[in-house]
């Protein structure tokens, strides 16, 4: 007892003070060794301000001088390595810019040869022929002889090698300017030296013991320690971990510890019962059986709507996969409990296709489904709201003109969002507000995102998964093709067109180099037009520069069926749907990112007709575009495509990450450390099952988290 009231006693007092006590928080130029010009330099290039910055720059790379190579072992392809060398001669030779001092040194398994091209004279003096020293470079080879230029040099005393030279050395990110003011890796190294010298005994452990314990991690100070100047490979793998756990955790904790306050501020509509809606539909409108992932979600959300505790929760599945079918289920239980809902889509063609669906699934008399846009009329607008007060309208679909405050609901409880990339935290919560009882809120998005990726930036949320298409459903057949087989692809063409299919022909489209986009383009529609001249086929052209009312014009004649060719920018990406469409050729295929050709992709398949996709690229390929075509063509799958995407562009390039947590990570790598974070995330689950309200004393230093900014992350960044 007495030793619990001590502890949080003075873990207390200690976070009264902590943020004026942290001397982490110090600016740089208080630093030994800064000073103003310095500390302004590395304001400027490297956003370093507080010894903080510093401590948490981290080396990019380390150089093993662990072990001397001898000179047989030396290939290119080596990193920085050292060797133990006698000299045996050195020379002046060439003239003017040639002019290059050559020194050939020797172990016993051959000789080396040490080229400088600068400061040639100075260090001529100082190499003394017959001594052994430390050579230290970039190996590489010229004239079949192993060389290294402008290596470091050391005499070797045996047995009074500094440490350091039989370390893991640390390198750093540096730039010209910050050389200029002797800060290149080595000048870096100096100062982190310093800043851990006098400071390391000031670094707080922020984990709880147990946590330490039972993860067997390094200490914090120890891990600071390690990965500026490791003592050797094992220690500088543990403080890695050590603090890749710690970045993950803080970031889980904050989201769990969200969620939990979420469910604890906000009481959730009960819907306690499935009535005459929902069973009518299910029994006598819903034209197929639903698949067991459409079950599974269906069973989630039941589960999630009965607990009197508001719904947040994910939905994600490929295009097709029968999420809206799914929202609009839930959507009747809640009519079948008293309540509207509403479905809101990013765009206008989005948001009246969805109301299309909808109103075709339940039929007309069933109950009235309402559409709100942009562009609906003001004296309709007049009499939505009205209907809206009054209870009448149980369905309305629409864009953000939802959220509008004019839109008042009598008693809203479930929200649909589509497509949670375009809308932010901010307007989910905009929605909460619709109703003392905030209504329940479903986000679907057909660009799955890989599980790691999901848990961090939907932390907050549950997620649902639909990761079945509906049986019967043809996979499209895709095939990547070399600009050399382009005559058959037309021939391709005019076969699915005599079987009176449809087809889109897609072009880059990257603002960069719009003009050579430009070209490409008519190009393409000159090569097109040539190939399937009228009067047999008809071709529709829409690209980003025309106006909307032309580009519409376009789309309805593609859409009407008058022409059979829709050769297009990547404006078509968004939402058209035309299920006699079932070819899908991508030009500059590999100028695309993964997730981008997936959901261009998706535009085909939507009938009952099997469906191709064509990936034209020239032969020059770099090996990411490789892999991305060579994907394409494995596979269907949104995830599977979505985790090869991660792997391949990093976790900060994903849409959506940028203004999330999840650039903020500096050592763990949601692609890399996928196992790291299911383990971190089940702990921080498990501290929040066993004590909510981290009133436990042992949990006492978590507090620190939601205290002080600087406890390893900006939560300001995150929330
Ligand atoms: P998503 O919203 O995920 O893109 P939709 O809900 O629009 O998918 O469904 C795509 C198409 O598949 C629609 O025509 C829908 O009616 C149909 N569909 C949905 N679920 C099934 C199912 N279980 N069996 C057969 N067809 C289905
Ligand atoms: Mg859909």
């Amino acid at each position: 007892m007495r030793v619990q009231t001590t502890f949080s006693n003075s873990v207390n007092s200690d976070s009264d003070n902590y943020q004026s006590m942290n001397p982490f928080q110090t600016p740089l130029v208080y630093l030994k060794g800064v000073g103003q010009s310095r500390a302004e330099v590395l304001k400027k290039e490297l956003e370093l301000h507080t010894f903080e910055d510093l401590l948490r720059h981290f080396p990019f790379r380390y150089i093993d001088r662990t072990r001397f190579y001898k000179v047989r072992e030396i290939r290119e392809e080596l990193p920085y390595v050292q060797v133990l060398a006698r000299i045996v001669s050195k020379e002046v030779v060439g003239e003017k810019q040639s002019r290059r001092l050559v020194v050939k040194a020797k172990d016993d398994t051959g000789i080396i040869e040490l080229v400088w091209f600068k400061g040639i004279n100075w260090i001529e003096k100082t190499i003394i022929p017959g001594k052994v020293y430390i050579l230290f470079g970039k190996p590489g080879f010229f004239n079949m002889m192993p060389q290294m230029a402008h290596p470091e040099m050391e005499l070797y005393v045996p047995g009074a090698q500094k440490q350091g030279n039989l370390s893991l050395q640390p390198v750093y990110n540096s730039t010209e300017k910050l050389k200029q003011f002797s800060l290149d890796t080595k000048g870096i190294q100096k100062l982190t030296a310093s800043l851990l010298d006098q400071h390391a005994k000031d670094i707080r452990e922020n984990l709880p013991l147990y946590i330490i314990n039972q993860f067997k991690l390094l200490n914090r100070a120890d891990a600071y320690r390690n990965i500026h100047f490791p003592g050797d490979a094992t220690l500088l793998n543990e403080a890695l971990i050590r603090l890749k756990f710690e970045e993950l955790f803080f970031l889980q904790l904050k989201l769990l510890k969200n969620k939990l306050l979420h469910t604890q501020k906000f009481k959730g509509n009960v819907f306690d019962k499935v009535g005459h809606y929902f069973n009518e539909f299910y029994h006598n409108k819903l034209p197929f059986t639903l698949t067991d992932p459409q079950k599974r979600v269906l069973k989630e959300i039941r589960q999630d709507t009965q607990r009197g505790i508001q719904m947040n929760r994910l939905l994600q599945g490929d295009v097709g996969s029968g999420k809206t079918v799914v929202a609009l289920m839930s959507m009747l239980i809640a009519i079948d409990n008293g309540f509207q809902t509403c479905i809101m889509a990013p765009t206008e063609i989005l948001a009246t296709q969805h109301y299309q669906t909808i109103k075709s699934l339940v039929g007309d008399d069933f109950i009235e489904v309402a559409l709100l846009t942009g562009s609906t009329k003001q004296k309709d607008r007049k009499v939505l709201h009205q209907k809206l007060e009054d209870g009448d309208l149980k369905i309305l679909v629409g864009t953000h003109a939802l959220i509008e405050d004019k839109v008042q609901f009598k008693n809203l409880g479930f929200v649909v969002i589509d497509e949670q990339h375009r809308f932010g935290v901010e307007q989910r919560s905009k929605l909460w507000r619709k109703n003392i009882i905030p209504p329940h809120i479903l986000v679907m998005t057909a660009t799955p995102i890989p599980r790691t990726l999901a848990m961090t930036l939907y932390g907050d949320l549950d997620v649902s998964v639909i990761d079945q298409l509906p049986a019967g459903r043809k996979p499209i057949k895709t095939v990547h093709f070399f600009e050399n087989q382009r005559l058959r692809m037309f021939g391709f063409m005019k076969q699915e067109i005599a079987l009176g299919r449809q087809i889109y022909v897609v072009y880059p489209l990257i603002q960069e180099s719009e003009k050579l986009d430009l070209k490409n383009l008519e190009d393409g529609i000159e090569a097109m037009s040539r190939e399937f001249p009228l009067p047999n086929y008809r071709l529709s052209i829409v690209h980003g520069k025309m106006k909307p009312a032309d580009k519409d014009f376009e789309m309805q004649r593609f859409i009407k069926h008058e022409t059979q060719i829709m050769v297009a920018t990547t404006v078509i990406e968004v939402g058209v749907n035309v299920p006699n469409a079932s070819v899908m050729i991508i030009e500059n295929a590999e100028r695309f990112g993964l997730s981008q050709l997936h959901q261009l992709r998706g535009r085909v398949g939507r009938g009952a007709e099997q469906s191709y996709c064509i990936l034209m690229s020239s032969h020059k390929l770099s090996n990411d575009g490789k892999i991305r075509l060579d994907t394409m063509v494995k596979t269907n799958n949104g995830f599977e495509i979505s985790e090869i995407d991660l792997q391949l562009r990093g976790p900060g390039n994903i849409e959506g990450t940028q203004q999330s947590g999840v650039v903020d990570l500096k050592l763990a790598n949601l692609a890399t450390d996928q196992e790291l974070l299911f383990k971190v995330r089940k702990c921080v689950e498990a501290i929040f099952e066993k004590d909510p309200q981290l009133a436990h004393p042992e949990n006492q230093v978590l507090h620190h988290a939601f205290e002080v900014k600087n406890a390893g992350l900006s939560w300001d960044k995150i929330s």
